[in-house]
Formats: structure tokens, C-alpha cells, sequence
């Protein structure tokens, strides 16, 4: 055959020009299509796999669904507190995954997916619970910002971007991704603007929330795999979102005044009435809680009504904390000790240094959140100095100690100049 100058795939006979990648050896060249082809045909000469691996990967692992009571105890061992959530979650979740192993029938009576939304002050475990949860399931997870979507079209990204993620932490297997769980954190945030409709477009708010509708209903949404804008050449994925469940959560900062206004009543503080401050001088009025509450701090009713599951976490208080400290499973304690472990240290925390911890935590208004950060900047000279001192055994973590180190850290600079 005569090829002409241009080189060409000894294999195929391809022309340079008509491949992507031509590999040149010493007396021959070969194009990726053949590469390509001879990778499978050694994959299935030799070892028999290709269809099988083909199928393996299509294959959804089973899982074994463990019923609400079971789901509720996996999740005490790792968040502490907020039974109302947890006991909502784990029906929920039950329900969901029961509902999607079931055969589909002619005739018979859809279960409807049962998304649902948590309210609950920042650094409750809103983001926790759900990844927990999904933990437990084993199955893919993705966390999205509300804050950074926008309207197709306008500076941000798409509604979609939420599902690439998915997708991702699915390892591309879309099969898995379909049966995942996504939360989508702060979704106060895109609450309307004002009741009002304004003349300027709420590409942000309200437009968002119009966005998130087709995805929380199930619908096949054509998803860019690597996330990005969509463009036209792009090559998407479909993704149908029947049997995603989505955990949608956000602090609805000032909600309690609608919640207050609803049971026609003003907020704590206000009231003369002595019986129902009694009430609920200890409660936040988040557990009075309703969809009604929701719309009025300005989600969309057609938002609302496909997150028919409507849930709170209380505020942490210092028994919270404290417990939050030591008790779950991989509780901050048990990872510092863990950590010296390894340096065949033991590590010892005076009780004085919980308390202190809790107290700093308290005083800042982080939630969970700041313990993490406090003991962080309590403990970062000595994790530094502990693995190059091999004499060291045993450390044991006094109030003088942790005071010092935490009034000097920028940590704690920083707050008070906050
Ligand atoms: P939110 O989503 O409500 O803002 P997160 O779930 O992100 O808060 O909480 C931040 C961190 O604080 C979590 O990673 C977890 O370690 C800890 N935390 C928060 N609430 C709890 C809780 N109730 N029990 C145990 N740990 C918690």
C-alpha cells in the first residue's frame, strides 16, 4: 500500500491525520484505536475479564438495610444529642431505601421520595448527621453550597454542579450516584429577597430555588462529569435524581421570630406571658418549627413542598460540648490520644482543660465547630515538639498549660479583635 509521505498506523493503516495519538516504535507505528483494541483483546485472551469487570462495575453492591432503630444507634455513636433529628433522618432514610430495593409494579401505589430539610443554628451537625447517615448506607455522598449556585447563565454555577460531585464521589459509576445522598448546606441563603417582586432579576435567591426544583422531584438531568459551566461541546451525563435523597439544612437566622409571630406571640424577651416563657426559656422555638415558617422567610411554596420532611437540631449548650469533647467515637479527645498513641505517648486531659475548652467554645459562639479549632491551637506546640522527643511517655494536659497556649495563639487574637 501506498501511503504517501504521511506516517500511518502499521496495524490499521490509518493515516496520522485520522487518529488522535500515533506512538512510533523503531520500524512501526501504532495508532490509539489499535492500542486500544489490543488492551482488550489481551484483557480477554489472558485473563478473561473484560466482561465481567464490564458488569462489575454496573453492579450495584447490595447493602443491607438496617431498620430506623439500628440507623438512629449507628448515629449516636457519633453525634451527640439532637434525637428529633436523628429519629426523623434514620425513618426517612429507611423509608428511601427501602422504597428504591422494592420491585417496580404496574398498578401498585408510588412511595414518594421524602427529601428533607434540617434547621438548626451553625455547628449543630446538620453536615455531620447527613454524612454519618450516609456513611452508615455506604453510599456516595456530596456536599453543596447553596450560596455558590446561581441562574443558569449568570456568574456562579449550576444547579447541576451539585450532581458532578455526586458523581465524582460515585468513582463516574452513575448507576451508584443515582441511589446517593447530596446535602445542600446553607439553603436560607437563597431565600427570596423580599416579598416583593423586584424589577431586578433574583438570579441568586429566588432563581436558584426555581433551579433546584427539577433536580429534588427526579428528573434526568444531563450533567457536565467533571463540574463547570455546561457548553456546547461538553459531554454530559444523564442523571436520573428519582432516588437521590437530598438533606437540605440552614441556620434560617431570625426564623424564630416568624415561628413566634405564627403562634401569635412575640419572642422570648417580649412576652409578659409567664407560662409559655417557661416554655420555652429553654427550648429554642425551632421545634415549633413548619413548612408555613419556611415560606415565610422565603422559600418558594414549590421548593417547600418536595422537602416534605421538615426537621430542627437544637443549639449546643455547654453539657453538649462537653460531651461533644469526649463521647463519640472519634470524639477530638480520642483523636489527640490517638494520635500520641502512635508516638507511644499517652496523653491525659485535666477535666479543668474541658471545661476551659467548653468555656472558650461557649464564649465565641462557634458550636462544635470551635472546639476543633480551640484545641488546635492549644495542642499545636506540642504535637510539634512530642515526635522529635523520644524521652517523652506521657503528657499530661494541665488548665496552665492550655491557658497559655491558647491566649497566646492568633486563633485567639484574632476573636478578640473580632
Ligand atoms: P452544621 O452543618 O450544622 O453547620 P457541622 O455538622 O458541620 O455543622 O458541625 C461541625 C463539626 O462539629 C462536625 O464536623 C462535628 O465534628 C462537630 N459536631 C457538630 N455537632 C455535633 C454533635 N451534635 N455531636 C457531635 N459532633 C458534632
Amino acid at each position: 500500500m501506498d501511503f504517501g509521505q504521511q506516517p500511518y498506523c502499521s496495524f490499521c493503516g490509518r493515516r496520522k491525520n485520522e487518529v488522535e495519538l500515533l506512538i512510533s516504535g523503531t520500524e512501526a507505528n501504532i495508532c490509539n484505536y489499535c492500542v486500544e483494541q489490543g488492551h482488550q483483546l489481551v484483557q480477554q485472551e489472558l485473563y478473561g475479564v473484560v466482561k465481567k469487570e464490564k458488569k462489575k462495575k454496573n453492579e450495584l453492591p447490595k447493602f443491607e438495610l438496617k431498620p430506623p432503630a439500628a440507623l438512629k444507634g449507628h448515629l449516636d455513636q457519633y453525634v451527640i444529642g439532637q434525637d428529633e433529628a436523628k429519629k426523623v433522618l434514620s425513618v426517612a432514610v429507611y423509608n428511601h431505601y427501602k422504597r428504591l430495593m422494592q420491585p417496580k409494579k404496574e398498578d401498585d401505589v408510588t412511595i414518594e421520595k421524602s427529601n428533607i430539610i434540617m434547621v438548626g443554628e451553625t455547628g449543630t451537625g446538620k453536615t455531620y448527621l447527613a454524612r454519618t447517615i450516609a456513611k452508615v448506607l455506604q453510599v456516595p455522598f456530596a456536599i453543596a453550597d447553596a450560596t455558590v449556585l446561581t441562574e443558569a447563565g449568570y456568574v456562579g454555577e449550576d444547579v447541576e454542579s451539585i450532581l458532578s460531585r455526586l458523581l465524582q464521589a460515585a468513582d463516574f459509576n452513575t448507576e451508584l450516584a443515582e441511589r446517593g445522598i447530596v446535602y445542600i448546606d446553607e439553603i436560607d441563603k437563597i431565600a427570596r429577597k423580599s416579598d416583593n417582586p423586584s424589577i431586578t432579576r433574583d438570579v441568586s435567591g429566588e432563581g436558584v430555588q426555581q433551579g433546584l426544583l427539577k433536580l429534588l422531584e427526579g428528573s434526568i438531568v444531563n450533567v457536565p462529569p467533571q463540574g463547570g459551566r455546561k457548553h456546547p461541546e461538553q459531554k454530559l451525563v444523564q442523571i436520573n435524581t428519582e432516588n437521590i435523597l437530598f438533606i437540605c439544612g440552614g441556620a434560617f437566622d431570625g426564623i424564630d421570630r416568624h415561628i413566634a409571630k405564627r403562634i401569635n406571640t412575640r419572642p422570648i424577651g417580649f412576652s409578659n406571658d409567664a407560662k409559655r416563657l417557661e416554655l420555652w426559656d429553654n427550648t429554642s422555638l425551632l421545634r415549633f418549627v413548619t413548612q408555613q415558617d419556611l415560606k415565610s422567610y422565603g422559600l418558594i411554596p414549590e421548593l417547600i413542598g418536595r422537602l416534605p420532611l421538615l426537621t430542627y437540631l437544637n443549639p449546643l449548650d455547654r453539657e453538649a460540648l462537653r460531651r461533644i469533647l469526649t463521647e463519640p467515637k472519634n470524639a477530638l479527645v480520642k483523636q489527640y490520644k490517638k494520635l500520641f498513641a502512635m508516638e507511644d505517648v499517652t496523653l491525659e486531659f485535666s477535666s479543668e482543660v474541658l471545661e476551659y475548652i467548653v468555656d472558650r467554645a461557649m464564649e465565641f459562639k462557634l458550636g462544635a465547630r470551635g472546639l476543633r479549632s480551640i484545641c488546635e491551637a492549644i495542642m499545636t506546640d506540642v504535637m510539634y515538639e512530642i515526635p522529635s522527643n523520644k524521652d517523652v511517655k506521657h503528657f499530661t494536659l494541665t488548665l496552665d498549660y492550655a491557658q497559655n497556649k491558647f491566649e497566646h495563639s492568633a486563633f485567639y487574637q484574632l476573636k478578640l479583635v473580632a
